[in-house]
């Protein structure tokens, strides 16, 4: 019997990093063409490095995805918490994207990066007025009601801006996925959404308001799904609250961190949605699907300085960034590989902890990193880290939050500026 090879050390390692990276002649890690340690040295770290080959590349495999299975009828939004960066709203937008938007803020991003009104959905559990009115302003394309007491407001923001409203109303399943209790959010203890009982009268106050436009229904089970089962029985709960044009059935696809690590199906994720909805609900309907983390995590790698190796009971290899630029360990227990750019393939030689700079014992970025013998001055890399660390970065220490630079075809452009003290001391009213 032949035996399907086992992936290498090298290859689980490459399927973490960007579409388009690969280990030079001398050992050093690349990215869209671009030595990493050049980009250290050219932007200063912590430097988020985004590969614009890998974006596009997932973007279009959603849109494949759907073309595949002969669902034209679809709408792809980038769910901008994950990334919210306007040149890459406007490069999604470019892939025939439009944007899942949470905020006023992450709405004039969108706007900002070019991203078409009509195809923007505004979501929130707690929607503030001027978020509502913001939004109608704009025109956007969907209004994601998302408890009882908010349809007449939405209403009263369309009637004050002379529109009529296009909205989905967000359900509560009652699914929940294997994930972070943080981030999911379709069990029926939740805060998002209105409760399948509760759904039938708000859809009815919907469907009563002469300034709105029930257009159909969205679910979200959570983030980070290792599973796709989930996203089947969401529409299975919500087909019986009636027959809509369109069902949005959120992001939720989970990516791998890790070597080993499940990586989602982003083929696998639009047809478990588009199957779902054909034979619960009926074929015919409009599809919309909000990946976040899908489509941006894989892009992104963070470059680090490291400051000191440390050795004590363990060895400790501190950078010169870590909670600020990536709060996810901490939040989440999350993990990720670390690898060292000029020594991308050498054989590790020691378990390190890559901790930060932050003064918490907590500030740990990679609990147990495998490094070739590493030393002050090195440049760290950790893969997967394009989605949530630039949204969730802080200035903790009164750390400046890093730039973030795209790179494609040898080139590399910065999308975001580092901060500066300027930055950092210009709320400052003393
Ligand atoms: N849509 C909604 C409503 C969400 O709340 C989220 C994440 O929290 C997303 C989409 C994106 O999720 P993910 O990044 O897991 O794809």
């Amino acid at each position: 019997m032949i035996r399907p090879a086992m992936p290498t050390a090298a290859e689980k390692r490459s399927a973490l990093l960007p579409i388009g990276s690969r280990v030079d002649e001398r050992g050093r890690l690349e990215l869209g063409g671009c030595d990493a340690v050049a980009l250290a040295r050219e932007f200063g770290t912590p430097l988020y490095v985004l590969a614009e080959e890998d974006l596009r590349a997932r973007a279009r495999a959603y849109r494949e995805g759907f073309a595949a299975l002969g669902q034209e009828d679809h709408e792809v939004l980038f769910a901008t918490k994950a990334l919210p960066v306007a040149a890459v709203l406007g490069l999604f937008a470019e892939e025939g994207l439009g944007a899942d938007v949470a905020s006023e803020g992450e709405l004039r991003l969108a706007l900002r990066g070019g991203v078409d009104p009509s195809r923007i959905a505004l979501h929130g559990n707690a929607k503030s007025d001027a978020e509502l009115a913001a939004a109608a302003a704009a025109g956007v394309g969907l209004v994601v009601v998302d408890s009882a007491d908010e349809a007449p407001r939405v209403a009263a923001a369309a009637r004050a801006h002379g529109r009529r409203q296009p909205v989905l109303l967000r359900v509560t399943p009652d699914v929940a996925g294997d994930t972070h209790a943080a981030i999911s959010t379709g069990q029926a203890d939740s805060k998002f959404g209105v409760s399948l009982s509760e759904a039938p009268a708000v859809l009815d106050a919907l469907r009563a308001s002469p300034e709105l436009e029930l257009r159909g229904l969205h679910v979200h089970v959570g983030s980070l799904l290792p599973d796709l089962g989930p996203f089947r029985d969401a529409v299975a709960a919500i087909a019986p609250l009636g027959d809509f044009p369109v069902y949005d059935l959120g992001g939720g696809l989970g990516v791998a961190y890790t070597e080993g690590g499940r990586d989602g199906s982003i083929a696998a994720h639009v047809e478990t949605a588009v199957r779902a909805v054909r034979e619960l609900v009926g074929p015919g309907r409009r599809i919309i699907l909000e990946p976040g983390r899908a489509l941006v995590a894989h892009a992104g790698v963070t470059l680090y300085t490291v400051e000191s190796v440390k050795r004590n009971v363990r060895t400790w290899v501190a950078v010169d960034g870590g909670m600020s630029d990536n709060p996810r360990p901490q939040m989440y227990g999350a993990s990720y590989e670390a690898m060292i750019a000029d020594r991308a393939e050498a054989a590790g030689t020691e378990h390190c902890t890559v901790a930060g700079k932050h003064c918490e014992s907590g500030d740990v970025l990679v609990a147990d990193a495998l490094l070739p013998e590493p030393r002050r001055g090195d440049v760290l890399a950790t893969p997967v880290t394009g989605a949530y660390g630039h949204a969730m970065a802080s200035n903790y220490n009164a750390a400046l939050r890093p730039a973030i630079v795209l790179v494609g075809d040898g080139e590399a452009r910065a999308l975001v500026r580092r901060e500066t003290y300027d930055d950092l001391l210009a709320r400052e009213l003393a």
